[in-house]
């Protein structure tokens, strides 16, 4: 006879083998509004305000560990800070449960991150909560066929678009319910059989204000979304509206509208591009300062309405990505003699004293690969500054003409004094 915690423990084996030789994907799904029915309606509707008072009302307990994650009624205040009560009726005790447990998480999370000695702020009251996470599969929700599924507490059946996108011999995982402006979506969990992608070529990658971005081929992406007419007119009605009316809030779930179909393109832009790149062998990208400038105003406006914080994001999710230290002067630094010339952002040509010229963008692609396929070989430590040309066999480069090695020393021999220890401190962190 097995017992019923062996049979848990061998079924959580056997899940994590199977989990060896599978990719986990996430897939979004929308629900469809136009033929629900009110009874749905308020059933969505109610699910998230129900979630909000629980929410709430785990932040309100003095010990939020001991938290009840049965409970029927939640303890909350209304408008003018009197206590009232509300009654529990569309949450499923699941959905209660991961509600629960997700801010608990939170909460040791936070003090996690305490104990680290960074600055924790306090988790706040919501006047909102948009996500409501549905673990396990078959319980909190159900597939009925390509276009319908069931969700715990309704019995009823939800039409959904994008069901079709999955393969069939998906495993599903667990799912988050949630509401964005006025629709609502379901993000899937599935696993899928790993696909054997036959990995071949290098890029490298340059993240700049001019252009947005440059790959060590020589080719220039540019993103920038800026903010369109119509976001443009309906904030200017904002600041018409009188504050705390009804019209107000409409407005601004209108804006909030525009902001997600620009948020849409972006995201579009953003996945075709790194699709692009999954199939290489090596992506080398610099690890970017875009905090800084955000913080530079000659830049913010525009790298605000740029995606490629989120590019870069998504390559470093990738194996195949070598990341560059920030640091890493691969603007001023010449690949070919290892020399430093500082270049203002007017200079679209990179010029170095031994002669090598190039467009400022490519060539710093160009340095980012090579970098990459350096530290990718393992060899972080043993460089000395001029041997990043070893690697110089890329085909990106491979019509430059260059007699590379003999211009490195006469490039080192005549450095000035004061060039002289910068270029070799640079070189020595090779
Ligand atoms: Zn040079």
């Amino acid at each position: 006879m097995i017992t019923k915690s062996e049979q848990i423990k061998q079924t959580l084996n056997q899940t994590r083998e199977r989990r060896k030789s599978q990719t986990c994907k996430t897939y979004e799904l929308k629900f469809d509004k136009s033929h629900m029915s009110t009874k749905k309606q308020h059933f969505f509707k109610m699910l998230f305000i129900e979630a909000k008072w629980l929410y709430n009302d785990i932040l309100s307990t003095d010990d939020i560990f001991s938290f009840d994650d049965k409970a029927k009624v939640t303890h909350n205040l209304d408008k003018n800070k009197q206590p009232v009560e509300h009654k529990l009726t569309s949450l499923s005790s699941q959905m209660k449960q991961s509600l629960v447990n997700r801010t608990k998480d939170s909460v040791k999370a936070l003090s996690k991150s305490k104990i680290k000695s960074n600055k924790v702020g306090r988790l706040k009251f919501k006047s909102s909560v948009n996500s409501i996470p549905l673990k396990q599969f078959g319980n909190t929700y159900k597939v009925v066929d390509n276009n319908y599924i069931k969700l715990q507490g309704l019995n009823k059946q939800f039409k959904i678009h994008g069901l079709g996108q999955i393969p069939s011999e998906s495993e599903f995982a667990n799912a988050t319910l949630v509401k964005r402006f006025d629709d609502y979506f379901l993000y899937v969990t599935v696993y899928q059989k790993k696909e054997n992608r036959v990995l071949s070529g290098e890029v490298g990658l340059d993240f700049g204000i001019k252009n947005s971005i440059t790959t060590s081929d020589g080719d220039v992406y540019n993103y920038d979304f800026k903010e369109t007419k119509s976001i443009k007119k309906a904030q200017k009605s904002l600041s018409h509206k009188k504050k705390g009316s009804q019209n107000r809030y409409k407005q601004k779930d209108i804006i909030a509208k525009c902001h997600g179909k620009l948020n849409n393109i972006k995201k579009d832009a953003k996945n075709k591009f790194v699709s692009k790149l999954k199939d290489k062998k090596l992506i080398a990208v610099q690890d970017e300062q875009i905090a800084k400038w955000h913080s530079d105003r000659r830049f913010s406006r525009k790298v605000q309405h740029d995606i490629m914080g989120g590019i870069i994001s998504d390559l470093k999710k990738l194996s195949q990505t070598t990341i560059i230290d920030k640091f890493e002067p691969t603007t001023k630094k010449c690949y070919v003699c290892g020399n430093i010339t500082n270049i203002t952002l007017k200079d679209r040509i990179f010029k170095c004293q031994c002669g090598f010229e190039m467009d400022r963008d490519k060539k710093s692609a160009i340095y980012i690969l090579l970098k990459g396929k350096q530290i990718s070989a393992g060899r972080r430590n043993l460089m000395p500054v001029e041997d990043l040309s070893s690697f110089s066999d890329c085909s990106a480069i491979a019509d430059k003409t260059f007699p590379v090695k003999q211009e490195a020393t006469i490039c080192q021999s005549n450095l000035t004094g004061k060039q002289k220890p910068r270029a070799l401190a640079s070189g020595s962190s090779l």
